[in-house]
């Protein structure tokens, strides 16, 4: 089976319900409070595994109960993590989240995601050049982003770059890559807001611009196309772009057409926001091939 190797970000996520947000200097009683693994690296290493791929991540946690968590997690979802490293004398990653009066707040600590040092990505060399596809996203230092970029290049590793959260890109990345998959915040970061559709013919069958409910949209050099999203319930959109791109992946690494690929991943990311939380939705293979039927 084609092996996908998902270079990133890793976190627990500790959710407050409360009525209100504390002032400064102010100490209030919640309502509730769970923790639910997330970062965007793993969430696309979860997604993997759970379309059946063979999936390997890579990655840093802390010495914490969190890091163990987030590495039996991943285990649990059929992830491989001999390169997912636990860092002494550091936390792993949070986001701290209070939901209040209808709008969230979050603090993210990024702790042993700093640590995703070009240098540990030159350790997970081995199961770099055995992928048939390297997924990646900007929860990591940018010297990493791009050291990543350049040993697929020198490979011949294809590289799919997810470029959220929203940060400007370089130039070597950009051309390193094999595919881009911004949203369209991303997209108008990245290119400018007048010079989308100049990009995306500039990149064709390369940039793929997810639209959320609308769909997808890039140039197969001939001309622009948009491949419709499937209509649903939406009930929480966190983590369909993670899902779509780890689809997309999943579905270019078996050699599907990049048509049937995005429509794959379309399909994946659909079912996943009809459920809550970015990895409460993500579905099984089974799951997304009947929806395809
Ligand atoms: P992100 O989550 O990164 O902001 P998008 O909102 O563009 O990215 O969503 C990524 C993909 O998830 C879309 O291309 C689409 O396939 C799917 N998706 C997102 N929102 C919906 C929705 N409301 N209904 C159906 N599919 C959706």
């Amino acid at each position: 089976m084609a092996k996908i190797t998902v270079i990133g970000s890793s976190s627990m996520d500790l959710v407050v319900t409360a009525a209100k947000r504390p002032e400064a200097g102010e100490t209030i009683l919640g309502e509730d409070f769970k923790s639910v693994p997330g970062g965007k690296g793993a969430n696309q290493a979860v997604a993997a595994g759970r379309l059946g791929a063979d999936v390997y991540m890579v990655g840093c946690v802390g010495d914490d109960p969190y890091g163990k968590a987030i590495v039996s997690n991943l285990q649990a979802n059929g992830v491989h993590t001999d390169y997912v490293k636990p860092v002494p004398d550091t936390a792993s990653g949070t986001a701290h989240i209070i939901l209040a009066e209808g709008d969230n707040s979050i603090i993210v600590v990024q702790g042993a995601n700093k640590l995703v040092t070009p240098d540990l990505i030159t350790d997970a060399l081995p199961i770099i050049r055995e992928s048939a596809m390297v997924l990646i996203q900007q929860e990591i230092p940018e010297d990493s982003v791009e050291h990543v970029s350049k040993l697929c290049k020198e490979y011949g590793i294809p590289l799919l770059l997810n470029p959220a959260p929203a940060r400007k890109v370089r130039e070597s990345v950009l051309s390193n890559a094999s595919y881009l998959t911004p949203n369209e915040t991303e997209a108008r970061l990245i290119f400018g807001e007048t010079s989308i559709k100049q990009a995306l013919k500039a990149n064709p069958n390369k940039l793929f611009v997810t639209e959320g409910k609308n769909g997808v949209r890039y140039h197969d050099g001939e001309i622009e196309n948009v491949i419709p999203s499937f209509p649903v319930e939406a009930l929480d959109t966190t983590g369909a772009g993670d899902t779509f791109n780890a689809a997309f992946a999943v579905a270019l690494s078996e050699g599907k057409s990049l048509p049937e690929s995005i429509r794959f991943a379309n399909k994946a990311a659909s079912i996943s926001v009809t459920k809550f939380g970015a990895q409460g939705g993500m579905p099984s293979r089974d799951e997304v091939e009947r929806g395809l039927l």
